[in-house]
């Protein structure tokens, strides 16, 4: 297969040409079309002359995704469906608010975690994601946005947030996390500050990203305050402790200067029980963080079921009472299959994909 550029920086871009006899300079003008300009090919590159085009074509490919599925919501929400140059599937999301522009990406093709409540844990894990492949999410929901007529989009910004929340666990698949993370930001011009990196509590990962220094935001899915019930929905990380995750928490509060967000999937029966929520009132208490409240968005063929609208209110004065932040993750993407992980099973059920 053809070697990918996209997923190298400016330097190692830089590097790479002048191995091929060319000045570094021409480096810079393929980062620039390759993250400025979202080049799909070497054709489009017209600054470069056509030996150097052909001598590229021989031997790289700009590395882009195919777009093989599209829905959009009627707030502008777009779902989109991408096939990677193996045929891997993977989802990402383009989520429009009126002030910013967020688009959430996966690290993995499937999950190995398995939380019990999720489509994507349902099809299983097929490899990670390397960083080219992850930031091929962000220029392409910027795309399909900008070209698309769907409503709301009429007036799309430069994408200008991003959150490591689609398919897999970002810390599983840390080092190309990093890299994406950094190419983000420097050659999409991102903020470090506008990217949010979510974890199911990887408590040696969370350790490590404390030592970056980065100024992400760390979002923790936590999805219950007390180890039996964590251990029921997210039976693969029983390793950690509630209390282990609270402490690397507080520590990476520490390290970082940073407040933690810690997403909290409610679900119907299961985890908003006004018990549930003043045991989270105290394991939070002091903390320098902001609870995030998602109702569950039930899949079909899971027993899960929303919370009612009263149980999410009072989970949310609980919380509140005791001082700590809580915002709840209003449900986007109405009329499509919104929750993460639902868009690529139909397509795995409806055409299997050889190499899984
Ligand atoms: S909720 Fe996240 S960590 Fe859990 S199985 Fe789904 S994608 Fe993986």
């Amino acid at each position: 297969m053809l070697t990918r550029l996209l997923g190298l920086n400016s330097e190692e871009l830089r590097q790479r040409l002048q191995e091929e006899g060319e000045p570094a300079y021409r480096g810079d003008q393929i980062a620039e079309w390759i993250y400025r300009h979202q080049a799909h090919t070497f054709a489009e590159m017209t600054n470069l002359g056509q030996t150097l085009r052909a001598q590229l074509e021989n031997k790289y490919q700009v590395g882009r995704s195919r777009v093989i599925n599209v829905q959009h919501g009627q707030d502008g929400t777009a779902k989109l469906l991408l096939e990677m140059c193996d045929g891997a599937l993977v989802e990402t999301v383009g989520l429009p608010y009126p002030e910013h522009f967020t688009c959430c990406l996966s690290t993995q093709v499937g999950c190995p975690i398995g939380c019990v409540f999720c489509a994507t844990g349902l099809s299983g894990y097929t490899r990670n994601l390397e960083p080219g492949e992850i930031v091929d999410q962000a220029l392409t929901v910027q795309e399909e946005m900008r070209s698309s007529n769907s409503p709301g989009n009429n007036d799309i910004r430069r994408l200008d947030h991003v959150t490591f929340m689609g398919m897999g666990e970002p810390l599983l698949n840390y080092e190309a996390t990093i890299k994406a993370l950094h190419l983000l930001n420097e050659e999409l011009g991102m903020g470090m500050r506008n990217i949010t990196v979510s974890t199911v509590g990887l408590v040696t990962g969370i350790r490590k990203l404390a030592q970056e220094k980065l100024q992400v935001t760390l979002a923790v899915s936590l999805h219950a305050p007390n180890d039996n019930l964590r251990r029921k929905l997210i039976p693969r990380m029983g390793q950690w402790s509630v209390a282990e995750i609270i402490k690397a928490c507080r520590d990476y509060i520490r390290d970082t200067g940073r407040r933690v967000t810690f997403e909290y999937c409610l679900l119907g029966g299961v985890n908003d029980g006004t018990a549930e929520a003043h045991q989270l009132a105290v394991l939070l208490r002091g903390l320098k963080c902001h609870v995030n409240l998602i109702p569950y968005n039930p899949v079909p063929g899971l027993a899960f079921k929303a919370p009612s609208s009263r149980q999410i209110q009072v989970f949310r004065e609980i919380l509140s009472s005791a001082g700590i932040q809580v915002t709840q993750r209003f449900q986007r993407g109405q009329g499509i299959d919104a929750a993460c992980g639902q868009l690529r099973q139909r397509a795995m059920k409806k055409a299997p994909v050889e190499q899984y």
